[in-house]
């Protein structure tokens, strides 16, 4: 698809998390009807109130739903105790018409999401964040990986950004995106050489500059300018700071897209293809239990 890429007013090939997002739902709902449509759940469970985290939840039934899945949801209250919040998953765990279990973090303050992650088994661990999922990335092992950093991936494969070879410089270290996406990025047949930066890596525009791909996962707004990129590098933007303006990524798009070789839109980038590898998640874990 290399002709059809949209580019940006400065000529940087556009991630479009959009568009990768939908021909993933259109892939599963054919493969789904071709495996004739037998039931593939994913259980999503919310505790208490927070407003974003309803809506992650919502557009990810509803795009379960447009992909044929068979979504199923669970809401405590704010109120809820770390016991009754544990039952809740462990039910999800021991119904063998559930596939997929997704717990929306973060809980609630004085609520310990390890003990509700634990017990999630791997098959049935489509975000990919237990310790076990963790443990299985890192050794090699099949498992689920993370949805955001998987995100990250597929968008540079189908637009065709090369890593082997390449350096990449992954911003946060956070076991929800940084860590796994330097693992991803560094894994065999990948064969990026990346650098994990972080708040205290002194000189940040110098190491950033370095990088032919820079993935930003910090939560600090706009952090990334033009001065961090060396031309044509790739930007994927992960990050999501609700400001004043609006909610803005890491990433000085307006500025950075003009020194980019390729660069995702904020929004409409990570976000939408974190959503889509979670329902391609949930048709593996169906898989790995024998259910399809
Ligand atoms: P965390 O707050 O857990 O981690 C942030 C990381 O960024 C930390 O490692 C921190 O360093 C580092 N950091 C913070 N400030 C700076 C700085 N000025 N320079 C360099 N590094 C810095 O966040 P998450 O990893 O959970 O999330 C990161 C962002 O991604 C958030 O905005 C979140 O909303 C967003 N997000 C987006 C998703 C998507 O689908 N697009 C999904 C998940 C998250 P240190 O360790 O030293 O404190």
């Amino acid at each position: 698809m290399s002709d059809e890429h949209e580019r940006t007013a400065g000529g940087a090939i556009l991630l479009d998390g959009n568009r990768l997002r939908d021909e993933i739902v259109v892939q599963l709902r054919d493969e789904i009807a071709a495996l004739g449509s037998p039931k593939v759940c994913l259980a999503t469970v919310l505790v208490g109130g927070d407003k974003p985290s309803q809506i992650y939840v919502r557009m990810k039934q509803r795009k379960a739903e447009e992909a044929g899945l068979a979504p199923r949801h669970v809401e405590l209250p704010e109120t809820a105790t770390q016991a009754e919040v544990e039952t809740a998953v462990q039910a999800l765990v021991d119904d063998p018409d559930v596939h997929g279990i997704l717990v929306q973090l973060p809980l609630p303050d004085g609520l310990d999401p390890e003990p509700v992650l634990a017990r999630i088994p791997p098959a049935k661990d489509v975000d990919g964040l237990t310790e076990r999922s963790m443990g299985r990335l890192v050794r090699g092992l099949p498992g689920h990986v993370p949805c955001t950093p998987l995100g990250v991936m597929r968008l540079m494969e189908r637009y065709g950004i090369e890593t082997a070879g390449k350096r990449a410089v992954v911003v946060g270290r956070s076991t929800l995106v940084g860590l796994p996406q330097v693992l991803l990025l560094g894994r065999k047949g990948v064969d990026a050489t990346v650098t994990l930066a972080h708040s205290r890596t002194s000189d940040l525009v110098e190491v950033c500059r370095e990088a032919d791909i820079i993935v930003a996962a910090a939560g600090q707004a706009r952090m990334i300018t033009a001065d961090h990129v060396k031309p044509g590098a790739a930007v994927l933007d992960v990050g999501v700071s609700r400001t004043e303006a609006g909610i803005v990524g890491d990433v000085d798009f307006d500025a950075v897209q003009a020194v980019a070789g390729a660069i995702t839109p904020m929004p409409g980038g990570t976000g939408p293809m974190t959503i889509g590898c979670l329902l391609q998640n949930t048709l593996a874990a169906a898989r790995m239990l024998g259910a399809v």
